[in-house]
């Protein structure tokens, strides 16, 4: 399944905001976020002076496909799919992004950005119901159960991300099990959602 391959903090320079895709380093000084807050590329100062509707919107685009590392066209995807459902699309766009089986290895604490959750569901660490998943897009539901396999309990970088990521799970999942499983009460609302991002500006981007 393709996905973005190239330096990350790269993206947060872009968007010229923490979009916090490494973990740890995201904390600290050695974020070159607060060293070099300007866009990469020999003219990235001239970006800082964009400012039409049109950029802010595509900007809040990028942001929000970078957090949760989805390529265009699946986000694009995902958007058809939020548009047709009841409801405010540029929240149910985010809801399907929460509830995808990597952000949800994420928020409870077994990676330290989802980029690294994501490589624990690629490599069949994580179950859903009982039954070993290895798509990252998968999306769960109400009431389904996340949990670690045995063998990634006991890993020493998921142990270490539990022990040291001040990171408490939403109101939305219930954890159990020490912290190796996590169970969906429901699916989040827009409240419950701490993504810093703007998303009617996507919806009015992809509306236009
Ligand atoms: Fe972004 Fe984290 Fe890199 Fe800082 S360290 S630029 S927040 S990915």
């Amino acid at each position: 399944m393709a996905r973005y391959t190239g330096p990350v903090c790269r993206l947060c320079r872009r968007e010229k905001t923490k979009l916090y895709l490494k973990g740890a380093k995201c904390d600290t000084m050695r974020c070159p976020i607060e060293r070099r807050p300007t866009p990469p590329g020999d003219h990235g100062r001239d970006r800082l002076r964009q400012g039409s509707e049109y950029n802010t919107q595509l900007r809040e685009k990028q942001k929000t496909r970078r957090i949760y590392g989805v390529l265009e066209t699946q986000f694009v995807n995902l958007y058809d799919e939020a548009n047709r459902q009841q409801g405010i699309t540029g929240e149910n766009l985010l809801r399907m992004l929460e509830l995808r089986v990597d952000n949800i290895a994420f928020r409870a604490g077994w990676g330290a950005s989802r980029n690294q959750a994501r490589q624990f569901v690629r490599h069949g660490h994580v179950k859903v119901n009982g039954k070993r998943v290895t798509i990252p897009s998968y999306r769960v539901r109400q009431a389904d159960v996340i949990e670690l396999s045995p063998k990634a309990q006991d890993f020493i970088v998921i142990r270490h991300n539990q022990d040291t990521l001040d990171r408490r799970p939403p109101a939305w999942l219930e954890t159990f099990d020490n912290g190796h499983s996590v169970r969906v009460l429901a699916a989040p609302v827009r409240e419950q959602i701490d993504t810093q991002v703007r998303e009617q500006l996507v919806v009015e981007l992809y509306s236009k």
